[in-house]
């Protein structure tokens, strides 16, 4: 029996193995998706800055349009000026080029403020271009490593896979049964040891009986809680 139970906290090794490497090509396409979407983000950041941009010029260029609009009214007006006749029609046409006057001293200042606006924007678009360029350099640099990684992970596991499984053909069918119902319900946990009396799996006492057959190691025991296949630590030397 102490052979079996031998083999039994070897798979169980192996399954520990195989658990970890599983995780890690979990995480592995994560790392691939993370990077992919910095690229997406910082093309989008990049996107929206250069939009921004080409609406502040045009903005500019109709600014601009309405202040030349109105300099040529004015002109008209201070023409029609040299020619008028009464005091009337005079005030009136110098109060629309007063007018017209401020209108453009306002637009000018709304001008202004875009320009400001452009400024920071080429910053921010600048900025933001490098940034795109350093997600995208990054992508290219790690792409090619991750997918290497996850192939090698993926073989790892079937390597140990297979190894756990040349183990397994020494058990008796049943056994190999219980075991493999047990790592897949159990946390990927089916052989735990007597840590100070107590399963080492889920923490329950063990009763002084059960612990002296555990010793013994003579005799397949289970935890009376969880189910798991409780072996000592001296199994392993022996
Ligand atoms: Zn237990």
């Amino acid at each position: 029996m102490i052979e079996e139970l031998k083999i039994l906290v070897k798979m169980q090794k192996l399954d520990d193995k195989i658990g970890k490497k599983e995780k890690r090509k979990l995480e592995l396409p994560k790392q691939l998706k993370s990077l992919k979407e910095n690229v997406s983000n910082a093309n989008q950041k990049v996107d929206a800055v250069k939009q921004e941009l080409e609406e502040n010029l045009s903005l500019q260029k109709k600014k601009e349009l309405e202040i030349q609009d109105n300099k040529a009214k004015m002109d008209k007006y201070k023409q029609q000026l040299l020619t008028i006749k009464t005091n009337k029609e005079y005030k009136a046409l110098n109060s629309e080029i007063d007018f017209l006057d401020k209108k453009n001293n306002q637009i000018d200042d709304t001008r202004v403020e875009l320009m400001e606006q452009e400024e920071e924007a080429r910053e921010v678009l600048s900025k933001s271009e490098a940034q795109k360029k350093e997600a995208d350099a990054e992508l290219q640099t790690k792409e090619k490593k991750l997918k290497a990684k996850i192939d090698e992970v993926t073989k790892k596991i079937e390597e140990l896979r297979s190894e756990r499984n040349d183990l397994a053909k020494k058990l008796p069918r049943q056994l190999i049964k219980r075991y493999g119902a047990l790592i897949k319900n159990k946390g990927r946990k089916a052989v735990v040891f007597n840590e100070n009396n107590a399963c080492g799996g889920c923490g329950y006492k063990i009763r002084p009986q059960l612990q002296i057959e555990i010793n013994k190691g003579d005799k397949i025991i289970s935890c009376e809680s969880c189910g798991r296949i409780i072996v000592s630590k001296e199994i392993e030397e022996k």
